[in-house]
């Protein structure tokens, strides 16, 4: 499937309806577009998608090449390896997958002056999954301190993967948690204003509990094979 109009015109519709039932302002749509030809791509910019979400730093990079007439944000939304800091801070106008202390100042001294701070979600790991990415909830306000502190860098806001529950009950209460870790750290940093959370099969549910962001990769792109 390639995305098309209806695809794109749904998700607005489903995502302006969640908010409106929540009563929360807009929600910014990521288009996550890892393993999608960069086509794909251009053909949602076309019809006005800005913010596209990747996951692989060398995937990304060609894919910004090849799209480099476009007006595109790119969020970085995956594992960040150290050794990736540099490109990420050179090439990207968000990272969402800040997850512990070391990254911190490379990614600020990489940040090319030219292009402004570098938009940063810590991940935090909701579920306390082993193995997974993301840092413990009390490492947030550590971890935020330091971002602050970063001189190119600019604390944004948080972001979460929550286990694939089977039970929405499960589901909702970790996107509960994230919405109390989120209020406590805009009251210590006013210039908090993202929670990224909700994708495909949940995003309404993220939405209904303060969601700022969805990150939407099948629903617009078709499966990933
Ligand atoms: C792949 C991915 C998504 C999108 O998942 P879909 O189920 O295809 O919508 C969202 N967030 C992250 C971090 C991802 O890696």
């Amino acid at each position: 499937m390639n995305p098309d109009h209806m695809a794109l015109a749904t998700v607005h519709s489903r995502i302006k309806a969640a908010a409106e039932q929540a009563g929360s302002g807009p929600v910014k749509l990521l288009a996550v577009s890892k393993t999608r030809p960069p086509a794909d791509l251009r053909q949602l910019a076309e019809l006005g998608q800005q913010h596209f979400g990747e996951n692989y730093v060398q995937e990304a990079l060609s894919k910004q090449r090849e799209l480099a007439d476009l007006d595109l944000q790119w969020h970085f939304i995956g594992p960040l390896q150290s050794n990736k800091c540099r490109d990420v801070a050179q090439h990207f106008d968000w990272l969402e997958s800040l997850d512990r202390r070391k990254l911190i100042e490379p990614l600020s001294r990489f940040r090319p002056n030219s292009r402004g701070p570098l938009n940063v979600l810590i991940e935090v790991n909701i579920d306390t999954e082993s193995g997974k990415s993301g840092c413990a909830p009390e490492q947030i306000h550590t971890l935020a301190e330091l971002i602050t502190k970063a001189p190119a860098l600019h604390l944004r806001g948080l972001m979460a993967i929550p286990a694939p529950h089977g039970n929405p009950a499960l589901r909702q209460a970790a996107f509960q948690r994230m919405r109390k870790l989120f209020e406590q750290l805009r009251h210590g940093y006013p210039q908090v204003d993202t929670l990224s959370m909700g994708m495909s099969n949940d995003f309404e549910a993220a939405i209904a509990e303060g969601a700022t962001e969805v990150r939407i990769g099948t629903l617009l792109f078709g499966p990933r094979h």
